[in-house]
């Protein structure tokens, strides 16, 4: 799919929810998470090579719709997502996403995908990248607390990039934790359903907080957070959405993607706009220090960052170039001489107008 292809600059390769869960089973869950998360790794290693900005947020009392836009110079992408915590009651998701890579030199778009399904995956190969360099090493019970759409994703890259090998599910909605055990039946994962967020963290030396409400919720206390857990706070993602108590804040060494974006959306609006975090592209290229020690709280403050989509986009971008499994679509208007669009729209003029 290069620019030169004039083929495909005018018919735009599109990957249907259909097309990505093919993409998925034809490659397998666990490698795909593992090679994406190796892709979103690549570009944290050229994190200062991409154009960053925090993405652009159009706020209701219901929830929120947002772009991600970045470019590493060559290529652009940008994802559209929204979040409605109230959504689901209606029968609908919390998360829906579409994305877009683009040529830099013409403009013209390479690539449009599902992003529903792939933000899901891109979410989860994140955490468990950050995890794999801030968790204990010798982890292999975590927590999930939140049950819904992102859950068993997180569950199963943890198994495949981190070695997890037993979670601890909890919900307020029991049938939310019946689905997430019943979907990871025959994962090669333990799982142990809880009645509590207390009774879920228990022995747990990871835990993931990947709530849905639209408010500063408490699903961790600070007296819950013992020494030497990695906590993996993934649902406050916008102003006045969070998930943990400031105090443990406190007591944790905080890794972000993109702070001028996770101080407006992540845990860390709790905090002075100055108070010291760490950017964990530095702890991948080995510019910053990732756990120090075995009783150190390690955070991982994740709300999603474009550069994630981006690297998600260009997998799959990747996966269709070499399976073919795309639609074709007829997005991008184009006239024989370019400057004759309305001559075109003259030549497709009905024999008798409609009335
Ligand atoms: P979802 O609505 O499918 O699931 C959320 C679950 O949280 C529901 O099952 C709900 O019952 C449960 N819940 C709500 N309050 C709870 C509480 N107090 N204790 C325990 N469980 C509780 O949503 P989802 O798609 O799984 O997303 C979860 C969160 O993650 C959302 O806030 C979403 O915005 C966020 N998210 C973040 C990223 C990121 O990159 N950081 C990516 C995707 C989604």
């Amino acid at each position: 799919m290069s620019a030169s292809d004039p083929g495909l600059l005018s018919l735009v390769p599109f990957v249907s929810v259909d097309a990505m869960m093919r993409i998925v089973w034809d490659i397998g869950v666990e490698r795909a998470l593992t090679e994406l998360a190796a892709y979103i790794e690549e570009d944290f290693r050229r994190w200062e090579l991409f154009d960053k900005t925090p993405r652009i947020a159009a706020h209701s009392a219901e929830g929120v719709i947002e772009l991600m836009p970045t470019s590493d110079g060559a290529t652009y992408g940008f994802k559209y997502v929204n979040g409605h915590p109230k959504n689901a009651a209606a029968g609908r998701q919390t998360v829906t996403a579409f994305g877009v890579l683009s040529h830099v030199d013409s403009g013209y778009p390479m690539l449009i995908s599902e992003m529903t399904i792939l933000t899901a995956l891109r979410t989860a190969a994140t955490s468990a990248l950050a995890a794999r360099a801030l968790a204990p090493p010798q982890a292999r019970t975590m927590a999930i607390i939140g049950n819904g759409a992102q859950c068993e994703f997180q569950a199963v890259a943890f198994k495949a990039i981190c070695g997890v090998e037993c979670v601890r599910l909890y919900d307020i909605d029991p049938r939310a934790t019946r689905k997430a055990a019943a979907n990871l039946e025959g994962s090669g994962l333990a799982v142990v359903a809880c009645g509590s967020s207390e009774g879920a963290i228990l022995g747990a030396e990871i835990v993931t907080t990947c709530t849905a409400d639209k408010r500063f919720a408490t699903i961790l206390t600070d007296n819950m957070v013992g020494p030497g857990v990695h906590l993996n706070a993934i649902g406050g993602d916008c102003p006045g959405k969070t998930e943990l108590h400031r105090d443990i804040l406190l007591r944790s060494e905080i890794f972000v993607e993109y702070p001028p974006q996770t101080r407006i959306e992540g845990e860390i609006q709790q905090l002075p706009g100055d108070y010291p975090v760490t950017e964990l592209w530095k702890v991948l290229t080995g510019q910053a220090q990732g756990r120090r020690d075995a009783r150190q709280i390690t955070l991982f403050d994740g709300v999603g960052f474009a550069i994630e989509d981006f690297s998600a986009l260009r997998y799959i971008r990747d996966q269709v170039a070499r399976t073919g499994d795309y639609q074709k679509l007829d997005l991008l208007a184009d006239p024989d001489d370019p400057r004759d669009l309305y001559g075109m729209l003259l030549r497709h003029r009905p024999e008798s107008p409609p009335k």
